[in-house]
């Protein structure tokens, strides 16, 4: 018993030492049309985030993900620009918001993914048993991430699962709560994760983090096959998703009119309101 303790100990100092990396860094936050990003490298994202497990707040930390499509959606969209302007993390999971943060001549460090923080952040909370609850997608696929987690990570504490199509969440809220796990993930698909996570994080006071993370769920159960790694490298995740699926083909306006929006200027800042 005593020996699982140290081993458990151990393993929380090593997110100390995120901790003092943190503490040591300034934070920067740069805006593209006025939707903030953090200056963060994967490293520092999964820092941030593993500090805040370990140091819970009354309000869980939220950390989301805009890509260019949901910065455009967010000039018109109120409830997603309030949400994505008062998230605590955000990362530019786009390299769309890496070229525009180049463009206006103050760089990000690199592409932070979502389901690639995610990944790392259960990678570490495995080692010291934390606990993540799996919220959103079709009835069965969170529980069948769950599987597929553990088969990876059988240390792995995962309190909870509930699918993303409902009409009332108050007892899944209620459910979250009291399973208060280190990790929320939810995957709603944008706007509504990003507004949910933003109305309710006020009740779900002993979560540690939540994340927004679209269809990442769908990628852990094995449902939807991620990129392969020479899309990724080429920057081309984006051509994939609209491959598997053609819907997305409509985006493309959008994309093209944020690369035209973010083409020119310094201060490309936020044309809502
Ligand atoms: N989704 C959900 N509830 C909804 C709408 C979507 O749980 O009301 C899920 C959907 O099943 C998928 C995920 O949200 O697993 C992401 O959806 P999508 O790929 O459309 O979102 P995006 O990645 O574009 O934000």
């Amino acid at each position: 018993m005593s020996s699982i303790f140290l081993l458990i100990s151990k393993k929380k100092c090593d997110i100390i030492k995120y901790n003092d990396l943190m503490e040591a860094k300034i934070e920067l936050k740069i805006k593209v049309l006025g939707v903030s990003f953090d200056a963060v490298n994967k490293k520092e994202a999964s820092a941030q985030i593993l500090s805040a497990i370990q140091n819970k707040n009354e309000i869980p930390l939220t950390a989301v993900t805009p890509n260019p499509i949901m910065v455009m959606n967010s000039q018109n969209n109120e409830a997603l620009f309030s949400a994505l302007s008062s998230a605590d993390l955000s990362l530019a999971d786009g390299v769309g918001i890496i070229s525009a943060a180049k463009r206006m001549g103050i760089p990000l460090p690199e592409r932070v993914t979502g389901i690639d923080t995610a990944y790392s952040v259960l990678q570490k909370l495995a080692e010291v048993a934390g606990s993540v609850y799996l919220f959103g997608a079709k009835p069965g696929v969170a529980e069948l991430a769950a599987e597929k987690l553990i088969d990876q990570f059988p240390s792995l504490n995962i309190v909870g699962t509930h699918h993303g199509y409902f009409d009332k969440d108050e007892e899944i809220i209620s459910d979250i709560k009291q399973k208060s796990p280190d990790l929320l993930i939810v995957c709603l698909g944008s706007p509504r994760q990003e507004i949910w996570a933003h109305e309710n994080k006020g009740k779900l006071s002993g979560v540690g983090v939540i994340m927004c993370l679209g269809g990442v769920l769908d990628v852990w159960s094995g449902n939807i096959k991620r990129a392969p790694s020479l899309f990724i490298k080429l920057h081309l995740e984006w051509l994939w998703r609209m491959l598997l699926e053609p819907k997305r083909m409509k985006e493309l306006p959008k994309m093209l009119k944020f690369r035209i929006l973010t083409g020119k200027s310094r201060q490309n800042q936020k044309s809502f309101k």
